[in-house]
């Protein structure tokens, strides 16, 4: 889900669908709206000799997309071993069951209500397939059960909506947590500054290869928001609603029933630290 805040300083667009790494690889959904951008990103993981790979967020539950990112795996000589989400929205999990049922895989997911299997996932876990290695890291706030999975070896990270390709993310109030988003968005900053990570291979649109400047992007847009967000409270705009007709003037309509979301995280974050 996005807000689509299009503000200035974006990243620029790379890969919409197909390989984005040596060993990541793009099925786009056929799920495209104001809140999916192009589609939902169904990433196929795995390393360039092994014929085992993984399957992120295998997106809407629609059979054709499904069979496509088995074919994609199949056509490239690889066998799906092994099913994640990033998290729990349809957009990116509803096809995972009849997914596994395809392929004959267990999905892996922090919630528990969305595992097929033994295994859960948990931050800290490393996913080892086939020489594959990939670490989970919690990312909780644009949901509560958000997970990035970092791939040093492409010095990538999977972000699910954590991260989106183009505009900004939703912090999906009441499940998802401002305060939580920030310190997110700082562990993936120092996914980047500290581990070396550039490339974002985000839920929704295209790749980036500044991974740095846009996770400070982020930052920056969260700050810039919050700010009028507590200007407009102090101005005596009470209901969340009015607050969205005025900080998200400038942003689609069709948005704003998602902008609210965002709204109501920031005004939680603003009292829960005194500052309206
Ligand atoms: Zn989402």
């Amino acid at each position: 889900m996005t807000d689509a805040a299009a503000l200035p300083g974006q990243p620029r667009d790379a890969v919409l669908s197909g390989p984005a790494t040596a060993r990541a690889v793009n099925v786009l959904a056929p799920n495209a709206s104001a809140m999916t951008l192009d589609g939902t990103n169904t990433w196929i993981v795995s390393e360039p000799d092994s014929e085992l790979a993984v399957v992120i967020d295998p997106g809407p539950l629609d059979d054709g997309h499904l069979r496509t990112v088995l074919d994609t795996a199949e056509k490239a000589g690889k066998r799906v071993a092994l099913t994640l989400l990033t998290h729990g929205h349809p957009d990116h999990a509803e096809g995972a069951s009849r997914f596994a049922e395809l392929s004959g895989t267990a999905v892996r997911a922090l919630d528990p209500a969305l595992r097929l299997g033994d295994e859960g996932l948990a931050a800290g876990d490393v996913i080892s397939l086939g020489g594959l290695e990939l670490r989970v890291v919690s990312t909780p706030g644009h949901t509560a059960d958000s997970l990035c999975f970092h791939l040093p070896a492409d010095r990538a990270v999977l972000t699910g909506d954590t991260v989106l390709g183009r505009g900004t993310t939703v912090v999906a109030h009441p499940d998802g947590r401002l305060g939580d988003y920030l310190d997110s968005l700082r562990r993936l900053r120092s996914l980047t500054v500290d581990d070396g990570v550039h490339t974002v291979l985000p839920g929704h649109g295209p790749v980036l290869d500044d991974a740095q400047g846009a996770v400070e992007f982020y930052l920056a847009h969260r700050a810039h928001r919050l700010a009028q967000v507590e200007t407009a409270v102090e101005n005596g705009l009470r209901a969340p609603e009015e607050v969205v007709a005025h900080v998200y003037a400038d942003v689609d309509r069709s948005l704003w029933p998602a902008a609210e979301l965002s709204v109501r995280a920031q005004i939680d974050y603003l009292r829960e630290h005194g500052l309206i």
